[in-house]
């Protein structure tokens, strides 16, 4: 006992040692450190019962990323003006296999956000069961408003830079907020013109035409319903007959709810940037893809089509609409201790977390005091980075799976990622707890493979 107690002093202080380097290297850096924080404070028990992870100095080494690219994005407007935006690629961890992880474009894109991510794509990427290494890029470029020339022109810009640090054995991006179809096409051609060679492996979420993956779109949207009906599953609960609020209305959004209502619940809200639609007789999914996926308009529009709903402008409202089931599938901290509150207030059974650390750790705790599933990003999301991981096999064998191939696959890589979660809680004490669970579950792989490589 006394031993035990110990050892897990000795845990305290390596992560507490470690945390306050990370702190004091990166400072200004909050979203960064937020992610260690959640990662750190879940892996005591694991440390405490391995010394060899701090012997290999496993902490220290996997809080830096093994290379920090930041460089220029210079491009011409329509008007001719001469533009520059800052490009991001941070390669965070490469134990596992090449560095994989999407590229962001957005205004509020830093150093900050992009290591957050790529920490954080470490171990989702590890609990794929894929051999896929961890990492992430981007730009502050804004893509709202941008003609699609403008887009091509800022792409190639952006291409003709990456180009020089990525391929499919070294580094393989993929897209994120602001990054879809259309803009890996555009950077998928730059790449084969500079280097003179068509590898279709480089990028993921490419078009079915020219080497993409069936179910590539919908996998982080479905994979995010398959993961939450695998909590529910386990409480004796599910989707059929249950009400639902999903943020956003992009890519993982809009698939979510699409698997959602094939499931059998209703979804009553959704959102973007500007504001959130409350439709209490279920969203029209039809008319937000057309919205958001074929006309590029705001969600507001939802309700010139759909007069009975309420549009409210903000975001963070839509936390208050009472639902069994949340699933933030927007941007980080979008659920902060107020709305975490007040979806505890209104009954919230379960919480999902598509986007990627869209709760405050304030608001992952008041989660877990009041006994809410809750569902961290890093394993619910995981889909969407499996599917490119099978995007990936496909390309190398110069063969397409079915949609329902994939689909299944898909599937099969949500049970399992919840199933070893839920089993490393249990194993290190904490039953139930997927935060705990995903992180240890995610780590050990990790930092496992990192000792067998090598201090390198
Ligand atoms: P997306 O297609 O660009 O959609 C993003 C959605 O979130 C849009 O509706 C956007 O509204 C809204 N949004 C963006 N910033 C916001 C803010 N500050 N406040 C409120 N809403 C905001 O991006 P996505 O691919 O769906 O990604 C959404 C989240 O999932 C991100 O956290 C991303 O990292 C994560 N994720 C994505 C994938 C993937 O495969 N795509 C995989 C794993 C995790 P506007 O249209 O107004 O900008």
């Amino acid at each position: 006992m006394q031993n035990q107690h110990a050892e897990t002093q000795f845990a305290k202080d390596y992560v507490a040692e470690v945390y306050d380097l990370v702190i004091k290297r990166n400072p200004n850096e909050q979203e960064f450190h937020q992610a260690v924080k959640e990662v750190f404070d879940s892996l005591i028990p694991v440390l405490a019962a391995n010394p060899k992870y701090r012997e290999h100095g496993i902490l220290e080494r996997i809080v830096e990323p093994e290379r920090v690219i930041s460089f220029q994005v210079p491009w011409i407007d329509d008007h001719g003006t001469v533009q520059v935006n800052r490009g991001f690629r941070v390669q965070f961890n490469g134990a596992l296999g090449p560095y994989k992880g999407g590229l962001r474009f957005h205004p509020s894109v830093n150093a900050s956000i992009i290591k957050f991510l790529g920490f954080e794509q470490i171990f989702k990427n590890s609990l794929t069961g894929q051999p896929i290494g961890g990492g992430k890029g981007g730009s502050d470029f804004d893509p709202k408003g941008k003609s699609d020339k403008e887009i091509m022109r800022f792409t190639q810009s952006f291409m003709s830079e990456l180009s020089k640090y990525i391929g499919p054995d070294v580094d393989v991006p993929a897209g994120d907020i602001g990054v879809g179809a259309r803009e890996i096409g555009y950077m998928f051609g730059q790449y084969k013109k500079i280097r003179r060679a068509y590898e279709a492996g480089v990028l993921t979420g490419k078009g079915l035409n020219y080497g993409g993956s069936l179910a590539r779109k919908e996998a982080t949207g479905y994979g995010t319903i398959y993961f939450v009906e695998e909590m529910l599953r386990d409480a004796g609960l599910g989707f059929k007959g249950s009400t639902v609020v999903v943020s956003g209305s992009g890519n993982v959004s809009i698939y979510a709810i699409e698997k959602a209502y094939q499931l059998g619940a209703k979804v009553v809200a959704c959102s973007d940037s500007s504001g959130y639609i409350y439709d209490e007789q279920g969203i029209n999914l039809e008319t937000v893809k057309r919205l958001k996926e074929i006309e590029g308009k705001r969600i507001s529009d939802y309700v010139i089509d759909h007069p009975h709903a309420q549009y409210y402008p903000g975001c963070s409202g839509i936390w208050s609409i009472p639902c069994d089931i949340a699933l933030p599938c927007a941007t980080q901290n979008e659920i902060d201790e107020i709305a975490a509150n007040l979806l505890v207030s209104n009954g919230v059974i379960a919480v999902g977390e598509g986007a990627n650390m869209p709760s405050t750790l304030q608001a992952i705790n008041i989660f877990h005091e009041n006994k809410v599933l809750f569902g961290p990003a890093k394993a619910v999301n995981a889909g969407g980075v499996a599917v490119s991981a099978l995007e990936m096999a496909q390309n190398s064998m110069r063969l397409s799976w079915t949609f329902e191939e994939v689909d299944t696959k898909l599937q099969e890589i949500m049970k399992e990622i919840y199933r070893n979660s839920i089993n490393a809680a249990h194993e290190y004490n904490a039953p139930g707890n997927l935060v705990v669970g995903a992180n240890i579950a995610g780590f050990t792989k990790v930092a496992d493979a990192m000792i067998a490589q090598g201090v390198i």
